[in-house]
């Protein structure tokens, strides 16, 4: 498939970006200077082509961790074009989302992690857990290991949440770094109980929860 990229301008769209780039940088503690592309794909039909497959209705944006891009559908078109509708702060969550996860892998230095661990960062830092209904109890997000499934934003995002309020930002930022590497779940699980000395599970993640 060909596409036709062009820069453009959007004040907007800028000023967003830089302010999430500014405060994601100071959550991972990064400090070198970092550009973020973000690159506007103008309907469901150029989403899908550079995806190579159907994507559904919520989709409607991902990055690009290795060449630090950001792809998103076009605010012009996104409500027609998604099944969310469009609105200048559900945009810039979407932006900030995804740019965190470009630095969350650039953090890391490799692509592979479980997908709730993912997935769960980039919510936590992307300001949209105040609208998402908090989870009385965990109860499936360690069932979400490989991407692709929307039932990850269920839990993952509160799950980060009580990870760093109870153990801090250094706990979380070595648990990205030191999953340089880690393939499987049992490699990961070993991983997180020598980072923060107890198993990940539903039991002891509730009790954090209640506590
Ligand atoms: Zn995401």
């Amino acid at each position: 498939m060909i596409f036709d990229l062009k820069p453009k301008k959007d004040k907007e769209i800028q000023r967003v970006s830089n302010k999430a780039l500014r405060e994601l940088k100071e959550f991972y503690g990064i400090k070198n200077k970092i550009e973020i592309n973000i690159i506007m794909l103008k309907d469901r039909k150029t989403f899908n082509a550079l995806r190579n497959r159907k994507t559904p209705g919520w989709n409607t944006a991902f990055a690009r961790p290795p060449i630090f891009s950001v792809f998103i559908l076009d605010k012009k078109n996104f409500g027609k074009e998604s099944s969310s509708d469009y609105s200048k702060e559900y945009y810039a969550q979407l932006i900030k989302h995804e740019i965190s996860h470009v630095l969350f892998y650039q953090m890391m230095g490799d692509l592979r992690c479980p997908a709730w661990f993912a997935e769960g960062v980039a919510l936590y830092t992307d300001g949209s857990l105040k609208r998402r209904k908090r989870p009385g109890k965990f109860e499936d997000f360690l069932e979400f290991y490989q991407s692709g499934k929307s039932g990850v934003y269920r839990e993952s995002g509160f799950a980060v949440e009580v990870l760093v309020k109870k153990f801090g930002k250094g706990k979380l930022h070595e648990l990205i770094k030191r999953n340089n590497g880690i393939r499987g779940r049992k490699q990961f699980d070993k991983l997180f109980r020598k980072i923060y000395g107890f198993n990940i599970n539903y039991r002891n993640m509730n009790k954090l929860l209640q506590e």
